[in-house]
Parts: C-alpha cells; structure tokens; sequence
C-alpha cells in the first residue's frame, strides 16, 4: 500500500468519526520552546491548555515533523527519520481512554478491502503507563491483544511530554512484531527494533510547569479536560504495510537512496543483515544520504535558509551531512543536483507546493553544496595532514591547536572535525578548542573596547564569558532540547 493510501485511508477513518480534517501545519510553528514542530499535537496546544477554544471536539491531521534529536539514530535504526509524517486523531474533552483503543484497534486490525490497514492481530502488543490499571483493562476488554502483550512501563517511555513545559499525560502504545529475522523475542521491552513502536495513543490529561528531563519533570495540575492526541509514524507503518526493513526503503524515500546507490556504484543491502544492527556502513550510509535529502527539501519548503544558528543550522548541518556522506561513498562531484529532483518527485503529490516552488528551493540547496565543496576542498588536506601528524606522534588526540586552525583559517566547523577524525579513528581536545576560540572572541572583544576608549583597557578580562563555539553550540542546544523528547 502506498504511503498517499495509508494517509488517505487515516483520514477518511478518522472523519467517519466525527474528526474534522485539519491541514498540516508548517514546520516552523511560533512556539518560541520548540525549533520545529516535533508531533502533531503542536498546533493544537492551546487547546489542551485550554487557553484557546477549539471549534471542533474532534480533529484529525497528517502533521509534518522534525526532530533533530534523532539525527544520530538515522540509517542505524530501523525506525528514526528526521522528517517524518504523524497522524494524528485528537479529543478536545470529548472521547477518552476507551475509544482511543478502540478506534486505534479498529483500524489496524479492519481488513484492507474494508478500508483497513489489516494488520495481523497476532503481531500487535500494547503497553500502558505503569500504574494505569484502566488502561490494561481496556486494551485486554476491547482489542484482542492478551494480557501477556499488554507491558507495563515506566516514566521513560509511556508518560508523553513535548520535552518542555506544557501538557502531558500516561500513553499506551502499539508495537508492531516484525518477526523473529529482525530481532530477539520478549516484547517492547527486550528489543525495540524487532518490536517497532508505531503508534502512542497519549491520554492528556495533566499540566506541566517543568521538565528537566524525559523522566525528571513536575506536574503543576489536571488541564481543564481530559484529552486524547495521538500520533502513528506514517513511515512506520508505511514500512510495515510495504513489507520493507526499514523506512528509508518506502516508497517515498527510497528512489532517492537507489539514485544515491546508482551514482555511487553501491549495491545497496547485498551486505547487511536484515536487522538494523546488521548493516554495512555504506549502507547506512546511504539512508543518511536519503533522509537528510528528503529532511533538507521539507524544511526549505517551509522557509529555513542555511544558517550558523538555529533552525538554518540544522538545515545546513543536514545538506553537508548528505553530501559527505556522498563524497564518503565515492562521489565527488555535485550531488544535489541529481537527488533533490528525485525526493520532490516523490514528496509533491501530498504538498503540490514542492513542484511549484522547486526554483527557489533547489537554488537554496545547490548553492550550499557549492560554498561547502570549496570549505571542504581547502580543509580536508590540512586535516589529513594532521590526522598523520597526530599519529607519528603516537597520540589518539587532535590537538585543539589544530581544531582550532581548521575552524579559523578553513571554516571547518568544529562538529565537522569531530566527525571526520572519528572517521579516521581519533579523538579531538575539545577542551583545548574552546579555550582557544573564547581567547580569540576576548582579543576582539579588547580590541572592539580599545578601539572605542582609543586605549587599552584591561577591564575587559574581568568580564569573560564561556562562549563555546558558535555552530557548535547552536547544535549542541538542539540535539539536548530534542532529546528528551524520546
Ligand atoms: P521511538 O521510541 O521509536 O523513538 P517515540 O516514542 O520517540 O518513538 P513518539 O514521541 O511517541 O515517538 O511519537 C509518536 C509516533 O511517531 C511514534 O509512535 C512513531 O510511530 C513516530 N515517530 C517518532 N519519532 C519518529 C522518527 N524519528 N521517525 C519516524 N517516525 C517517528
Ligand atoms: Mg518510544
Ligand atoms: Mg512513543
Ligand atoms: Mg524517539
């Protein structure tokens, strides 16, 4: 089944249900805690928080998000896209508990020529937050999923939470068994790529005023009502329905991987296993290359421009990923250009808005493949230099001297160093990094003063601020705020 089918099918359910059906939302959305919408029920947060009354009790949408907390999972897991699509059914204190089971039961489980998406019941386990009796009741009561597939589990993973203060609440989810090939028995629990998460069915019912971390938050009160918002991987389930390993080979994203494959000469999946920790590094590879591809055209679609901060550098840091990773599998010349036209191609028929403005997204995209070939063609030979040097010397450790020359005379962000030394096995002395770049912003700084006093004034040195590395910084932000999202 195609993905524009599983999405078609999602909302024609969910409207059979009294859901209205609401558009998806751009990427950027105007909440000053989040760099990009990261699950469907963002747009709908005033609602929950009862600040803003919605005009329906019941909505449904296919929301486009991002989250850059998940950048390092991709091409290793089976399961993890920067961009992604989440469907999403939601209760604005109408249905609760009860229905979002069944409903969720009804149709996985409804056959495909009814309109289903006919999943074998068999294969489906559920789980609830670990003192939600009620939950546990309605799963074994209403769905036909036993109690020894029906887990219990803890704060970590079935108490959802946007990673920042707002609303919150226990969930249940659905795990899809992909059989015994793709991992070991036992449950979510034991393995969570064998046992793929597909859907978390989020009874929100709380506020909350803090969170510190995915387990470590406080609960300031009940919202007005109790809520339902859900969210299922369209991918996910995609790669189900598509009986692929994983998502980069769906429909909508693999053409542009096989292109990737085809430029580079690679035969993709001839040496990995079926399971995600059986892959070969080209491989992996080679979904980086298709994700980050697909991620790049969806976030310029939405308005974000390289960038050395924020949400622009999360774009930039995913061009030059995916051309590296080219470059990494053997092709040296401009990619982009033969990749992007292959992601659109495949993405325009859910946003026609692609197609129309491909002129302007792909120029964006070109011309940072250009400006990063030439950092790249001026640095790597240094850093090869160094790599050799730091060897003979019979250390492990880039000195932060060299880092730092890179990142000053060649534009080599730091995070890039770190990649390409690990690449080659070494570590860098990032401490040494940041020391010397702060010493470098404090002389600007003096001078800057010294300029404005016409002489020099050493009052400067008492006002020292840490101020690490600007892209560095900006990603390091990133990945933390997206982690604890889960
Ligand atoms: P996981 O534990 O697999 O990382 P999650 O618990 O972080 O997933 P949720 O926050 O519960 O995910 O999001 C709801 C649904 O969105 C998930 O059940 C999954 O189907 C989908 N999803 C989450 N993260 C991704 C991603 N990076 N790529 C594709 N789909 C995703
Ligand atoms: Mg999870
Ligand atoms: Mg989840
Ligand atoms: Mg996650």
């Amino acid at each position: 089944m195609e993905t524009a089918e599983i999405r078609r099918r999602w909302l024609t359910f969910f409207e059979k249900k009294g859901h209205t059906v609401v558009p998806s939302a751009p990427l950027i959305h105007d909440d000053p805690n989040l760099l990009f919408v990261n699950a469907g029920m963002v747009p709908f947060k005033p609602y929950f928080l009862g600040q803003e009354t919605p005009q329906w009790q019941r909505a449904t949408s296919v929301q486009k998000c991002v989250r850059t907390g998940d950048i390092e999972e991709v091409g290793k897991t089976s399961r993890h896209g920067t961009f992604f699509q989440m469907n999403g059914n939601f209760s604005f204190g109408d249905y609760f508990k009860k229905d979002a089971i069944r409903f969720a039961w009804e149709l996985l489980t409804t056959s495909q020529d009814e309109g289903g998406y006919g999943l074998d019941p068999d294969r489906l386990w559920a789980t609830v937050y670990e003192d939600d009796d009620e939950a546990e009741r309605l799963w074994a009561e209403y769905t036909a999923i036993p109690l020894e597939r029906i887990v219990r589990r803890g704060k970590k993973d079935n108490y959802w939470h946007m990673g920042v203060a707002g609303p919150g609440g226990p969930c249940s989810e659905i795990f899809y068994d992909r059989g015994p090939e793709y991992g070991q028995e036992g449950g979510p629990a034991v393995d969570e790529d064998r046992y793929m998460e597909i859907w978390n069915l989020v009874f929100m019912q709380y506020e909350l005023s803090e969170v510190r971390s995915k387990e470590d938050f406080d609960v300031s009160g009940p919202l007005p009502a109790q809520n339902v918002d859900t969210g299922m991987g369209l991918e996910r389930i995609a790669s189900v329905l598509q009986g692929v390993d994983n998502l980069y080979e769906i429909d909508e994203v693999y053409p542009v991987l096989a292109k990737a494959a085809e430029m580079t000469g690679k035969n993709y999946g001839a040496q990995s296993g079926h399971s995600a920790g059986e892959s070969h590094p080209d491989d992996v590879r080679l979904r980086v290359v298709a994700d980050h591809v697909r991620s790049s055209l969806m976030l310029i679609g939405d308005g974000v421009t390289p960038g050395n901060e924020g949400r622009g550098y999360v774009l930039r840091r995913m061009l030059r990923r995916a051309v590296r990773s080219m470059r990494l599998l053997g092709f040296d010349e401009p990619a982009l250009p033969h990749l992007l036209p292959v992601s659109m191609d495949r993405m325009k028929q859910s946003y026609p808005e692609l197609e129309t403005g491909f002129d302007r997204i792909s120029k964006i995209a070109y011309a940072e493949e250009e400006a990063f070939r030439r950092t790249l063609a001026a640095g790597t030979t240094i850093l090869d230099t160094a790599v050799v040097r730091t060897r003979e010397q019979g250390s492990g450790v880039l000195s932060g001297d060299q880092a730092f020359q890179l990142h000053d005379t060649y534009g080599f962000p730091i995070d890039l160093t770190l990649e390409m030394a690990e690449e080659q096995g070494l570590a860098v002395d990032r401490e040494g990094f940041t020391r010397l770049m702060q010493e470098q912003r404090d002389r600007a700084k003096a001078d800057a003063k010294a300029k404005k006093s016409g002489h020099a004034n050493t009052e400067v040195w008492k006002d020292l601020r840490a101020a690490g590395e600007t892209d560095f910084r900006a990603w390091q932000e990133l990945t933390s705020e997206a982690k604890v999202i889960g």
